[in-house]
Order: C-alpha cells, then sequence, then structure tokens
C-alpha cells in the first residue's frame, strides 16, 4: 500500500521560479488563464504535496496569488483529509464511539392524562374571503 505521506519541500530557487513559469508559458495551472505581468503568483503543485504529490518541476505551475491560491488549497486539504479517512477505515481504524455524557431526562411521574396537552393541530387553514 503506498503512503499518503506530505512529501518533502525543496527550496524554491529564482531559477526555478523562472522556469517553471515558462514551462508553462506564463498560464495559471489553476484556472487556466494567463498570468498578466505584474499580477501576483506563486508556485503550485499540481498533485499537491499532502495527497503524495513530488515536488518537482514536472509537477509544479504558477498560479494566481489572489484569485487561485485559495480555492485549491481548500479543495487539496479535503482530498487530502477524505484519502486519510479512507486509508484509516481500510486498515480498520475506527474513531472511538461516543458515549452519551448525559442520562436523559427522568420518566415523568405524573399519569398520562394529567400532563399538558398541546391543542389539536390545525392541518388546514380556512380560507381567507
Ligand atoms: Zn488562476
Amino acid at each position: 500500500m503506498t503512503d499518503v505521506g506530505t512529501t518533502k519541500r525543496k527550496s524554491m530557487t529564482p531559477g526555478r521560479r523562472l522556469r517553471i513559469f515558462e514551462n508553462h508559458k506564463g498560464v495559471c495551472v489553476t484556472c487556466g488563464l494567463p498570468i498578466k505581468v505584474g499580477e501576483p503568483w506563486f508556485v503550485e503543485h499540481i498533485r499537491a504535496l499532502e495527497l503524495g504529490g513530488e515536488d518537482v518541476d514536472a509537477n509544479c505551475g504558477p498560479a494566481h496569488q489572489i484569485s487561485c491560491k485559495a480555492v485549491k488549497d481548500a479543495d487539496d486539504h479535503h482530498r487530502a483529509s477524505k484519502a486519510k479517512r479512507v486509508k484509516q477505515r481500510h486498515i480498520g481504524i475506527t474513531a472511538p464511539k461516543q458515549k452519551i455524557a448525559s442520562r436523559g431526562f427522568p420518566q415523568s411521574t405524573k399519569p398520562k392524562n394529567e400532563r399538558a396537552q398541546l391543542p389539536p393541530r390545525q392541518l388546514y387553514r380556512e380560507e381567507q374571503v
């Protein structure tokens, strides 16, 4: 079974950043739109490290810093958490059963006909004229 672990990150040098940007011709790997001059961008791992993606240039591409980062990060964390849960279930790790903290309400001692009763529920409203 392959482990879904987080891959160690290499350092990002300016040269590597440029190479990655040019490999993708400046097109964002998340939304597919070109990154305009002066627009902030960062190096994105196409397959996230926490999903077993490798920290190699082939798995890296530029992405918009503002509009695209949060979207993909949230999606990746969601997928990584799910992968972890699926794996845990597969190898038989389950969450401990939760015990009910309180013992609940005591049984009423009043006879049934003395208990508070709600008025009969009206199912249909009278037609307004
Ligand atoms: Zn984008």
